[in-house]
């Protein structure tokens, strides 16, 4: 079964999809965004203040899919990102840094306060950041896959510093967007 297509030769269809990224403070949102869609890394982390976004193009299957990946931009250094933040996004990456247990024990909050904004059909990764800290490590993998199978998340351990499954991460989640879409259009 394939996927109706009325317009062959006319115009291309457009997919546009809001992913934001959540999880406390200086756990790799912004870096993560950076390496995903300019392969750059910062090492020194400056609280920007204000939402942010970044528009990527990302070819599945042949089909052409923007992404407009939002990040806190240090909005939830003071607890207070708003509403409008999460207002249409189809797609979520939940980060914590596998290097500070904390930020693991906020992702039951996190995932609560999407539940709050948007409905249960946004596509959600939790993504355990800094995997390149393996020496000081304070979250096991088997934790977070454990607790991404319980709240049916996707899991990924990543790295922003050496590039690790970053690419693939964002990748999944737009699929999985893209796979909802296309249900709904059938
Ligand atoms: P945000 O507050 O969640 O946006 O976090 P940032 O992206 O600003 O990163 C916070 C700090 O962690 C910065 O000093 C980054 O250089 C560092 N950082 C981010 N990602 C990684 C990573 O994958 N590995 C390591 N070792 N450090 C990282
Ligand atoms: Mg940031």
């Amino acid at each position: 079964m394939g996927r109706r297509d009325e317009d062959e030769e006319g115009g291309e269809e457009e997919y546009l999809f809001k992913i934001v990224m959540i999880g406390d403070s200086a756990v790799g949102k912004s870096n993560l965004l950076s390496r995903f869609a300019r392969d750059e890394f910062d090492l020194n982390a400056k609280a920007t203040i204000g939402v942010e976004f970044q528009t990527q193009v990302v070819d599945i299957d042949g089909k052409e899919v923007k992404a407009q990946i939002w990040d806190t931009a240090g909005q939830e250094r003071f607890r207070a990102v708003t509403s409008a933040y999460y207002r249409g996004a189809v797609g979520a990456l939940i980060v914590y840094d596998i290097s500070r247990r904390s930020t693991f024990d906020s992702v039951r909050r996190w995932l609560h306060e999407l539940d709050t904004h948007c409905d249960t059909t946004v596509a959600r990764m939790l993504v355990g950041n800094k995997c390149d800290l393996d020496n000081i490590r304070e979250v096991s993998k088997e934790e977070g896959k454990a607790l991404a199978e319980e709240e049916g998340l996707f899991f990924m351990e990543t790295s922003a510093l050496d590039s690790t499954n970053v690419q693939i991460s964002f990748e999944i989640v737009i699929r999985e967007i893209f796979k909802n879409v296309s249900r709904k259009v059938l």
